[in-house]
């Protein structure tokens, strides 16, 4: 197999080299702490008082990790992925209060997504986060509820009710439409009330296909036995099971609130274990792969690059259906590149919405873009190494 993630040439083919400059400026910026840290605050400030900078932002920071501010905004990114081979998966990336009428907007707006996805092959999956349609301390007290068997009050029965009629109603359009659909995975506190709607919901929907996938963060400890338990249910059960697979995202989150709350942080205790866990996980599905589908969501190489050597090795063709790997819009093209143009089925989540409600999304890119020594400095090498190929350095 010749698969490689060094190629700038595949991984940056469709940026001009203007695109490509851009870019590169832009890396640049997120090495200086100053503007990661108080960029957002005043960005937001110069937005509520009027300031023209709407534009400049847009060209920028949101044209990098953003499709558009709507779906038929997104169209020309995702149109532009896929001649690339590369799917979309359009992520409504507001984050407001949790208020009803934001739930309700959020839930017309992924209706919307699910439908959209439908019949444009630009689209593979469609995707939501549950405290985007329901309220979060309900879905924390459900968790407690099912972990220790707490109470819930009246108010989180009737939140409860609502969440879940939300729920359902996607999973059954995302059903009729034949689109396929993620859950994204939250903090640990939440998870064990999506987690038991989510599997409920897979064994309705996926009879014939795999429609709705679960999430699992493999940071957690205990997560290879969860999924096998999950599989052994499905098997019994007669459905398939689909699962995105992530390493996780709230660790700092988590690790604060084991400490205030004075219980054994949930996360493992080092990055080579989760890395582990996930390679485990990976394979774990592969051998599995009679009810399992799998979506890798990963920026790691070698991650990619394992799932890429067990489908060689199974025979498995590389576009088989089961097997998908992800990104996020505006990061790790070497990766989604690459594995495309060799014949895997790649996606990128295309964040989308009105540009001060994707503040946050943007700014949490900033961050995890700010270490040299991480994802940015990745990025920066990647992108000079393309600089340099095309004589513009
Ligand atoms: C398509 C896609 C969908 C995603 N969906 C979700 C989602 O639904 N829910 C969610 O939570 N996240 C989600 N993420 C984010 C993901 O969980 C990771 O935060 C992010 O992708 C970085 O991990 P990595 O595998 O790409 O790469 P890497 O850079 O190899 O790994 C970084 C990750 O390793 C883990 N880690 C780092 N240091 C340590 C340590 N000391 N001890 C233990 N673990 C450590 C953390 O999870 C960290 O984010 C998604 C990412 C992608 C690309």
């Amino acid at each position: 197999m010749n698969l490689s993630f060094d190629n700038t040439e595949v991984a940056f083919a469709h940026k001009t080299n203007a695109d490509l400059k851009k870019a590169y400026r832009l890396f640049q910026t997120f090495g200086s702490p100053f503007l990661v840290k108080y960029g957002p605050k005043l960005t937001n400030l110069a937005l509520n008082f009027g300031l023209p900078i709407k534009g400049i932002i847009k060209k920028t920071l949101f044209a990098q990790f953003c499709g558009g501010e709507t779906i038929a905004e997104s169209f020309p990114s995702a149109k532009q992925l896929y001649e690339n081979g590369i799917g979309a998966i359009l992520d409504y990336s507001v984050e407001g209060e949790g208020t009803g009428e934001n739930f309700a907007k959020a839930f017309g707006e992924l209706q919307k997504v699910i439908i959209e996805a439908t019949d444009k092959p630009e689209y593979p999956f469609a995707v939501f986060k549950c405290t985007g349609i329901g309220n979060f301390q309900m879905l924390a007290n459900v968790t407690s509820a099912l972990r220790n068997g707490a109470e819930t009050t009246y108010r989180d029965e009737l939140d409860y009710q609502h969440f879940r009629s939300r729920f359902e109603a996607l999973c059954k359009l995302a059903y009729e439409n034949g689109t396929k659909l993620f859950v994204d995975a939250e903090e640990t506190w939440i998870q064990d009330a999506i987690d038991e709607i989510t599997y409920q919901n897979m064994a309705n929907y996926n009879i014939d296909n795999t429609i709705l996938y679960n999430t699992i963060q493999l940071y957690r400890k205990e997560r290879i036995p969860e999924m096998k338990y999950r599989i052994e249910e499905a098997r019994i059960g007669g459905y398939k099971i689909g699962f995105k697979l992530v390493r996780g995202a709230y660790m700092e989150k988590e690790a604060a609130r084991a400490a205030e709350l004075g219980y054994q942080n949930p996360i493992h205790r080092s990055k080579k274990e989760t890395d582990d866990d996930y390679n485990a996980a990976l394979k774990l599905c592969f051998e599995n792969r009679d009810v399992v589908s799998i979506c890798a969501g990963t920026h790691n190489e070698e991650s990619s690059l394992i799932l890429a050597h067990l489908l060689e090795s199974g025979e498995i063709d590389r576009n088989d259906d089961r097997f998908w790997f992800a990104q996020l819009y505006g990061m790790s093209d070497h990766i989604s590149y690459n594995l495309a143009a060799s014949g895997y089925n790649v996606a990128k989540y295309l964040p989308y919405g009105p540009i001060k409600e994707v503040l946050p999304y943007l700014s949490r890119r900033a961050q995890e873009n700010s270490s040299v020594k991480g994802q940015a400095g990745r990025e920066l090498t990647l992108i000079s190494a393309e600089l340099k190929r095309r004589r513009l350095v």
